[in-house]
């Protein structure tokens, strides 16, 4: 059997055991096996994975930088890359935002009281919400005034400010070059820390299998699958909405350079999956980038400048999960939100799929400042909490998908299918 083959076993494997023992989830034996054999599985190959992330994105990007500029490439890269973002990004959050006007998933539903998640959670959420700053201050802080210590937070937020950095050293490094000086033994150990952060993911590789089963188990057995059902209209509108985004507009995005949709889903399918498994952007970014190097034989320099820079800055699922969502509650709560308020819901929405850490339940945070800004009660949250898990696995594997499309598109070369 192939990898992916076992990655899909251990998927479907995971759902079903899950949500067949999710009557058990009160049972102090189930919580001893859940709290230490699957939990810690997962944990222990998301950790293996996150702990390289932080080298491998900044030598990736300064790598990926060093030689476009080197070839006068950069510009051209970054603004097809911006151009590609905000096109993705707002379709995506038109999608979710008219779906959500059109079916009207919030309207005359109750949720039962005992399904919606408070406290300790909702609070956690809250203090990171606090802690957001005007979009000024956010936007000079992309500049990092430490990089040791963005690069220590990264993970928590501050991964934008690590890539600035990134960012700047590839582009000073090329340049010092060009005026003359030796850079080739520092490029070469960029490539080699950049090549050995690869192996340790191959590494965690041999867990995968016990990994993806451990992580979809412990979702489903914690939540079962009576909250879906609760939730199932406003699940299928998020599910839709996802759908279109990947099928519509990434399709039509991918045939406006000539490339088969279908092969080159097919190609990246065994990364979809990883990002539906765990749940997180910045996890998936070694296999995006093994994907597209080695499957979709991109160029190394312009695949890691996209694919580094989206597995934060280019979150489509997302944005269009946080459009539906604010709108979902707004129609719980009975609030009428005027076209102003919906157009601040779409522009706040397109940011806040830039600024997600990707990470699982990154979003979370910025949905709590979206529902303030608009006036819906921002502990509307914890309805959504229940089958959060569930929709973050589907909306960072088309977050996922987003990066690796426009990688295809930034390309100058069409990929190998
Ligand atoms: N988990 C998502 C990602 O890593 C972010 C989010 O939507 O919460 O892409």
């Amino acid at each position: 059997m192939k990898r992916h083959h076992w990655l899909i076993l251990a998927l479907v494997l995971g759902a079903l055991a899950g949500v067949l023992c999710h009557p058990f989830a009160d049972s102090p034996v189930a919580q001893f096996i859940l709290q230490n054999i699957f939990e810690p599985t997962g944990q222990v190959f998301l950790r293996l994975i996150f702990m390289i992330v932080v080298p491998m994105v900044f030598c990736g990007l300064c790598l990926g930088v060093y030689q476009l500029s080197e070839h006068h490439g950069l510009g051209q890269v970054v603004s097809r890359t911006l151009l590609y973002t905000v096109l993705a990004s707002s379709a995506s959050v038109f999608i979710g935002v008219s779906l959500t006007n059109i079916l009207k998933p919030g309207a005359g539903i109750t949720i039962p009281r005992e399904l919606v998640v408070n406290g300790e959670k909702v609070e956690k959420i809250a203090s990171n919400a606090e802690s957001a700053k005007p979009i000024a201050q956010a936007l000079v802080e992309i500049i990092p005034s430490n990089p040791l210590s963005s690069a220590v937070k990264a993970l928590d937020g501050e991964m934008l400010a690590l890539m600035f950095f990134a960012l700047i050293f590839g582009i000073a490094l090329a340049r010092i070059e060009r005026e003359g000086e030796k850079t080739l033994s520092l490029i070469t150990i960029l490539e080699q820390i950049y090549a050995t952060c690869m192996k340790i993911v191959d590494y965690a590789m041999v867990l995968a299998p016990f990994a993806v089963f451990a992580l979809v188990f412990s979702s489903a057995f914690k939540f079962g699958h009576q909250i879906l059902i609760s939730l199932s209209y406003y699940v299928a509108v998020v599910l839709g909405a996802l759908l279109l985004q990947q099928f519509v507009v990434y399709s039509a995005l991918l045939k406006s350079k000539g490339i088969s949709p279908w092969k080159f889903f097919s190609q990246c399918r065994e990364v979809y999956l990883y990002a539906f498994a765990t749940a997180s952007s910045n996890a998936t970014l070694p296999r995006s980038l093994e994907c597209a190097e080695h499957k979709l034989q991109l160029t190394p320099e312009s695949s890691r400048f996209v694919l580094t820079v989206g597995s934060t800055a280019n979150q489509n699922g997302t944005a269009l999960f946080e459009g539906i969502t604010v709108l979902f509650l707004a129609q719980i709560y009975h609030v009428d939100l005027t076209l102003g308020q919906q157009v601040q819901v779409v522009l706040m929405s397109i940011l806040a799929g830039i600024g997600t850490a990707g990470v699982p339940g990154g979003s979370l945070p910025l949905i709590m400042i979206l529902l303030r800004q608009v006036g819906i009660p921002p502990e509307g949250i914890g309805i959504i909490l229940g089958v959060d898990r569930f929709l973050d696995m589907c909306r960072t594997t088309i977050n996922v998908s987003g990066d690796l499309v426009i990688a295809a598109l930034v390309d100058h070369k069409k990929p190998a299918l």
